[in-house]
């Protein structure tokens, strides 16, 4: 029997390698694995004949394998495996590529294929890689609504789908957990069909309603976990850190420049709220290159001057060491002890560790003002014991969860609780923020630092790329430095993506006169930082790299980027890369090099068109669904609520009442069911 706290790695069929894959999409229970939810479905209806299909050209047919032989293409050195299938009044002809295991399995059986008929000059009116699944009385792959789930490229659709069948066949029910009274009040199926149907959907109408009672129940724990973690956190209490403005001030002027009217409205706001008594929780957004760090770095300093100590968290390694290198900068007038912890780099000031160990001895031998770190400062064995934790920054916020957070408020001295201040770049709009998270407090950066210039955009398909490598060639000749990105690290025979490896060496031979080095996920850590340090004092002149880059980084002499395959990537993600130039008063092209596939251009041309990351945001919420932005292109807090249509505030607005009203009216100790799902959001 399985149970939703079943380990993946304890399903049949699931080896290291399958389980690695699931890893990688952040899938570790079968819970996990229910609630990935398919990203669109392929209607396949019903079982038609042959004729009728190659009448509509589209569709499923039931039918028997009557040849089947293979070859290699001689020219393209690909396998091919072609058959004739026949549902005794017609037969059709049926193509695959490079799956030279298909001729012993499909030999002289009875299956179903779905797929279009294509009239290829070389191969005649024919089915194409259609898919197959043998006769059996439950078909998944091949007939009615059939789900397309987001993956990685060591699984298939065919074997995600298998594994969530073979868990809703083993377990026959999912308890509810949703309170009757309200089930009833707001017309809500029960749970166990509702994740059945989301997945495999008897018709559009059963899919609608499962997909209003996941949603209603992702946005009731929503409201419900908000409200919990908001009135813990004020029953706290939290070191009141006061405000020196002299000091303040004086570290005002050593900037370079002077604040935003909002960077000094949200400090002053922050400032105020570290002052109390009580842990501040609250989120600063702001969009790309709005300036957020700086406003972090002056609670920070406040924090270090009344004697606690802070905590910055950064999603990867690159980032926290910018931070570090900042910070060192910024703070050299002032006696504070700054270490880095990193999996691959340890430092304290200008002293480095070679282990997690010797840094901590350190620590606590000589003690440490300012933290900064990725996830690796609370993972692990040997964690490092904060004292007098006043301050956790935690950047790029949208990649954390809440569990760290809930690990780092753990550092409790006296019963004080650290105040937190969470920075994003998400483009949310403000009325959504405020009804998704009202429990939090909130702040905008709304206007960007004074001089900067838009960044000039153009889209150029492939045959255009010459003028690109010659803007290119101009801004290097000013010491300026150039980006170019790529969706994929190596090249891959499957996708018409570029890949950095390949392009690498393309843009060495074009820019012989100039330094090109390549940056990828694949790249030793140390290696990174060195190859970003390069980058940024200009020994490197050009970067070609793949989105690892997308957040945070900063390098003010980058002003111009080439972004290769732009159409593989989300619209919001295309907006982050392209924030990693237009840093400083200087002029900065961006450059979007496109293959026409499906409704890229339309996509590439919103781009273009919008104003700010918010618009594009919406544009990606019309053009690709809510499961572009908010859902599975971010892990981390916001993943969670794929099902919701962000479009609909009233509906949001209605299941927050709705969730205040039980709270209110109930204890919700008292339904253990509800009770440990909120624990576990809370916790997850
Ligand atoms: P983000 O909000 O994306 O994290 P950063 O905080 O990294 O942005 O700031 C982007 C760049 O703008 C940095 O180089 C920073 O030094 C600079 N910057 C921040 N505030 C201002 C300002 N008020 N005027 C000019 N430059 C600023
Ligand atoms: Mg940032």
């Amino acid at each position: 029997m399985i149970s939703l706290q079943t380990k993946l790695s304890d399903l049949s069929g699931i080896g290291p390698t399958r389980l690695k894959a699931f890893q990688k999409l952040g899938l570790q229970t079968v819970e996990d694995l229910i609630y990935h939810f398919p990203r669109y479905f392929e209607n396949w209806g019903r079982p038609i004949t042959i004729s009728q299909l190659k009448s509509k050209g589209k569709g499923v047919i039931k039918v028997k394998v009557i040849l089947v032989h293979q070859r290699k293409t001689f020219k393209k050195k690909m396998f091919l495996t072609e058959a004739i299938v026949s549902d005794n009044k017609d037969s059709l002809k049926v193509i695959w590529f490079n799956q030279p295991f298909l001729k012993k399995i499909l030999e002289n059986k009875e299956i179903y294929l779905a797929g279009k008929i294509t009239s290829d000059p070389s191969y005649g009116l024919s089915l194409i890689n259609p898919v197959w699944e043998k006769i059996n009385p439950y078909p998944i792959h091949t007939t009615g609504l059939v789900p397309v789930y987001p993956l990685t490229s060591k699984l298939t659709q065919k074997q995600i789908r298998s594994f969530i069948w073979l868990i809703f066949k083993k377990n026959s029910y999912f308890k509810d957990w949703l309170p009757d009274e309200i089930k009833k009040e707001q017309n809500l199926i029960d749970f166990d069909w509702a994740i059945r149907q989301i997945h495999f959907p008897s018709s559009l109408d059963n899919f609608k309603k499962a997909k209003k009672r996941l949603e209603f129940d992702e946005l009731f724990l929503l409201t419900l976990a908000n409200r919990i973690v908001r009135q813990t956190l004020k029953n706290k209490n939290a070191p009141s850190i006061t405000f020196n403005s002299e000091l303040t001030n004086k570290f005002l002027k050593t900037l370079p420049f002077k604040l935003t009217p909002s960077q000094k409205k949200e400090s002053w706001r922050i400032i105020k709220d570290i002052e109390k008594p009580h842990p501040m929780n609250r989120l600063l957004c702001g969009d790309v290159g709005s300036g957020k760090t700086i406003v972090a770095i002056l609670s920070i300093l406040n924090c270090l001057n009344n004697n606690y100590q802070a905590v910055y968290m950064a999603p990867t390694e690159i980032l926290a060491f910018q931070f570090f290198e900042r910070t060192k900068k910024m703070f050299k007038d002032f006696p504070f002890k700054i270490a880095l912890m990193t999996k691959s780099n340890l430092y304290l000031n200008e002293k480095q560790f070679k282990t997690k160990k010797a840094l901590i001895k350190n620590i606590k031998e000589d003690g440490v003002n300012l933290i900064i770190g990725t996830h690796s400062l609370i993972a692990g064995e040997d964690t490092l014991k904060i004292k007098n934790l006043g301050l956790v920054i935690i950047d790029e916020q949208h990649r954390f969860g809440v569990e760290q957070r809930a690990k780092l408020a753990k550092n409790e001295k006296k019963g004080l609780s650290p105040h937190f201040l969470s920075l994003s770049a998400t483009p949310i709009p403000r009325s959504l923020a405020l009804t998704l998270y009202g429990d939090l407090d909130i702040s905008y950066l709304s206007d960007m630092p004074e001089g900067r210039k838009k960044v000039i955009t153009k889209i150029f398909n492939e045959e255009e790329k010459k003028f690109a490598y010659k803007a290119i060639r101009e801004r290097l000749e000013k010491k300026e430095l150039a980006f170019i990105i790529c969706p994929l690290i190596d090249p891959s025979g499957k996708v018409n993506s570029k890949s950095v490896k390949e392009e690498y060496a393309k843009i060495k031979k074009e820019f012989s006169n100039f330094k090109v080095e390549m940056l990828h996920g694949k790249v030793k850590s140390q290696e990174k930082i060195k190859i970003i340090q390069d980058f940024s004092q200009g020994k490197i002149n050009i970067l070609v790299t793949t989105n690892i880059i997308e957040a945070g980084i900063d390098i003010p002499k980058a002003t111009i980027m080439l972004i290769l395959s732009a159409e593989r990537f989300g619209l919001s993600q295309l907006y982050q890369l392209r924030g990693r130039i237009g840093r400083s008063e200087k002029q900065a092209y961006c450059f979007l090099i496109y293959e026409n596939v499906g409704e890229a251009k339309k996509r590439l041309e919103a781009f273009l068109r919008a104003k700010n990351g918010l618009e594009l945001a919406k544009e990606d919420l019309i053009l690709r669904g809510p499961g572009a932005l908010f859902g599975y292109e971010q892990t981390g807090h916001l993943a969670k609520f794929s099902l919701i249509d962000f479009k609909n505030i009233s509906s949001i607005e209605n299941v927050k009442k709705v969730a205040l009203k039980f709270s209110s009216k109930y204890d919700i100790k008292k339904f253990p069911e509800l009770w440990k799902k909120i624990k576990n959001y809370i916790s997850s």
